[in-house]
């Protein structure tokens, strides 16, 4: 299976021009890794960037025809009316995103998100045919008897009245509200290869009782929080993780290449 890379920008860069030369620098840097294939062709990974709404039409051309794909951060979950500075699945679809991250902790944290808002959300992306990018794990620490704590409750709030054939085309994110950079450093705590399996194996679990243990065996179960060069191959990997969602380390150009170039270097 092909990981998945998702770079999650955040409310950054703060220019349309710093936006334009980040991509140029990042696609640049994957294509000379493969001569053969320009146009940001990986031959182990997908590869999504998710930059701010205001960007993506520009970044959107200059993504033209390369392996690269658009997503978003965030979508509102009715389709139209009056809904004054929001967007909708739709529109996204139209600019060309092919996902959508949702249940981010920190439109939980900033914007009070609740586990009912990512249930519609996810049904308004999936009616849009996008991807879901969902993510899980509000845990308030990394204290051992915290890690993991409702996950499952999350899980059966944000997967209410998905059609079970559709539980496939979500990409559920374990992302540890803890874990999360400053956008700079690493967070201090992070969790090891350990904690981020027994995620995995929690969200299977959970999967397998309603669409069974091969096809939850299937599901796209990344990580997310602080992932670097230095700790990615600790996350990513044979029965590890199916990929990662990268914050902060996706704003530094030659970073976030060396992540994709470790990625590619792996045998799945
Ligand atoms: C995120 O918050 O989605 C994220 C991945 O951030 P970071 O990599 O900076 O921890």
């Amino acid at each position: 299976m092909k990981k998945i890379i998702i770079a999650n920008w955040k409310m950054n860069p703060q220019s349309q021009q710093e936006a334009l030369e980040l991509v140029g620098a990042i696609r640049n840097g994957i294509d000379s890794q493969h001569p053969n294939h320009p146009m940001g062709h990986c031959v182990n990974t997908d590869i999504v960037f998710c930059p701010p709404f205001v960007f993506m039409e520009k970044i959107k051309q200059v993504l033209n025809r390369s392996k690269i794909a658009l997503g978003a951060q965030n979508v509102f979950y009715e389709n139209s009316g009056t809904f004054t500075g929001e967007i909708s699945a739709q529109m996204l679809k139209d600019m060309g995103c092919e996902c959508v991250i949702l249940g981010h902790s920190e439109r939980k944290r900033c914007f009070f998100e609740s586990m009912e808002d990512v249930n519609k959300k996810i049904i308004s992306v999936l009616k849009a045919e996008m991807i879901p990018v969902v993510c899980l794990g509000d845990e308030s620490s990394a204290d051992e008897n915290e890690k993991l704590n409702g996950v499952d409750d999350q899980l059966e709030i944000v997967l209410q009245n998905i059609p079970k054939e559709k539980l496939n085309k979500i990409i559920f994110v374990y992302e540890p509200a803890w874990a999360i950079s400053d956008g700079k450093k690493p967070s201090t705590v992070l969790p090891s290869s350990n904690d981020v399996l027994s995620a995995k194996l929690l969200v299977q679990k959970f999967l397998s009782s309603i669409i069974g243990k091969k096809k939850a065996s299937m599901a796209k179960i990344i990580y997310g929080g602080s992932v670097n060069s230095k700790n990615v191959a600790e996350y990513i990997g044979d029965s590890l993780m199916d990929g990662a969602l990268v914050g902060g380390a996706s704003l530094r150009a030659k970073e976030f290449i060396k992540i994709i170039k470790i990625v590619e270097d792996m045998k799945c």
